[in-house]
């Protein structure tokens, strides 16, 4: 009997908590799809291990498992303490200073990572530390020292970061650390690349470039966190811009405020298929289960929304990473989405109706397998495909039918994991241009032996003929196994 099919991927975030090769057996038997590396943290070699370990698992398991490499960006960070942190009190005065070295904070003041941030704020403007927790107004600025009040107080450690609340930093998206780890991920050969703070398509534009100039062929993600990419253009040309976007509800939330941030992920799920754009919503969707073995009913229902909305991923981050029950988290999240995908999912804006006409030839013959599926009792869709993009264009219907994607191309195998109801089958030969009646043979047979189909089912087909070359999906049939 083969498991029960869950369309929405779950992406876990990698850390202490998650990386020995047993754990990520654990996780991945548990269900996640993609994981995360966090390049905020963590050398290159601990990047390699990681995704060493998890091919590995992967492999044991029989199961094709994602790889996003996730930069960290111009976060802004706060220096280290003298002492490793300071009570801050509402009412004191505290200094940031650029000038000051990062490791020599006390009391009264505190290094900056950004030096920048002296000429991007003027008095009035408010500073947001640890994600908000802690908040402070500039007073004025003084050389290379921001002073400024502190409005609300509580511990303030080691770096933490720093947000401008309403945006408008100038910090490039880029950092040249950025530009050493897109190195180092291109390298470790990962399926995503994930932007942290791009301000609008360009960024994105300028990251894709990097990318192709490692001879990578990864996604690109853009993690919407700044203010400036909640604006209408900017979204769009973000949307266009990238393979995937996320929301990045920790980061967005300090910069637009809390309350601002369910509106824009529901605009974002949906505005994305429009743009043909997988949709990745995260950021402390379990968070409680970094300390306990179940999550609150809020994180339960947050998930759900999430799923009901059309999201193709759910995200943990701090859970998997570092938390105390990382394991139970997927757990969680796998049975919350597979319990929510029983009701009908919001059907989406999409389809050729909100799109420009005219598609492209696989396009449509995506959107009219997608139609065909809604028509008959139709078991499953097997699409040939050498680049993914048919699966995408697929999967933006949010149908039920699952969508598998066959092909040789270990990057596509990647690429699909992410993708909202597409399961990865890796087909061992690429046919020649012929062989269309032994593919068809072949899938019956393997989606038979994998337990994916049964005896007389009805399989929608999709593929490009002549087989074998590189071309593009142009044919749709209806088999049944026999
Ligand atoms: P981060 O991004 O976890 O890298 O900060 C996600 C977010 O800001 O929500
Ligand atoms: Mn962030």
């Amino acid at each position: 009997m083969s498991k029960q099919i869950r369309r929405t991927k779950i992406v876990a975030t990698l850390g202490p908590a998650s990386e020995s090769p047993e754990m990520l057996e654990k996780m991945i038997a548990a269900g996640v799809n993609v994981v995360r590396l966090n390049f905020s943290h963590g050398t290159p070699e601990d990047h390699q291990m990681r995704a060493d370990n998890v091919r590995a698992a992967a492999k044991k398991l029989g199961v094709v498992v994602g790889i996003l490499a996730d930069m960290q960006g111009p976060k802004i960070r706060c220096g280290k303490f003298k002492t490793g942190k300071t009570m801050l009190e509402v009412g004191q005065k505290f200094i940031l200073d650029a000038d000051m070295p990062l490791d020599d904070g006390d009391d009264e003041r505190v290094g900056l990572t950004y030096k920048e941030l002296v000429g991007d704020v003027e008095p009035g403007a408010r500073l947001l530390l640890n994600d908000g927790l802690l908040v402070m107004d500039v007073d004025e600025v003084i050389g290379q020292a921001i002073h400024c009040t502190v409005v609300v107080g509580g511990v303030l450690s080691n770096n933490k970061g720093i947000n401008r609340a309403g945006g408008g930093l100038s910090a490039d998206a880029l950092t040249d650390k950025d530009k050493e780890d897109i190195k180092t991920a291109c390298a470790i050969g990962i399926d995503y690349v994930a932007i942290s703070f791009p301000r609008d398509g360009k960024d994105m534009d300028y990251a894709r470039s990097l990318v192709r100039a490692e001879g990578s062929n990864a996604g690109m993600v853009a993690k919407v966190e700044r203010a400036e990419a909640v604006l209408d253009d900017n979204l769009k040309s973000i949307m266009e811009a990238s393979d995937a976007v996320m929301v990045a509800r920790g980061d967005l939330g300090v910069e637009i405020g809390d309350a601002a941030v369910p509106p824009v992920q529901k605009k974002m799920l949906r505005m994305a298929p429009k743009y043909n754009c997988p949709v990745i919503v995260a950021t402390q969707m379990m968070e409680s289960m970094c300390e306990n073995p179940i999550p609150t009913r809020a994180e339960v229902n947050d998930c759900a929304n999430a799923v009901l909305d059309g999201t193709d991923a759910v995200m943990l981050s701090g859970e998997s990473a570092a938390g105390n029950y990382p394991v139970e988290a997927v757990q969680a999240m796998h049975r919350t989405c597979i319990e929510t995908e029983k009701q009908r999912v919001m059907p989406s804006i999409h389809t050729r109706e909100a799109r420009f006409p005219p598609l492209s030839v696989d396009e449509c013959i995506a959107h009219q397998a997608m139609e065909v599926a809604r028509s008959m009792p139709i078991k499953a869709i097997a699409a040939f495909t050498h680049s993914g993009n048919t699966v995408l264009y697929m999967s933006r219907h949010l149908g039920d039918v699952p969508i598998y994607a066959l092909t040789t191309e270990a990057s596509t195998l990647g690429r699909v994991t992410l993708f909202r109801n597409v399961i990865p089958l890796c087909m061992p030969v690429q046919y020649s241009a012929t062989e269309a009646p032994k593919a068809t043979i072949d899938m019956k047979n393997k989606m038979l032996k994998d337990g994916l189909a049964n005896k007389d089912d009805l399989i929608i087909m999709t593929f490009g003929t002549p087989m074998g070359e590189s071309g593009g999906t142009n044919a749709m049939k209806i088999v049944s196994i026999d």
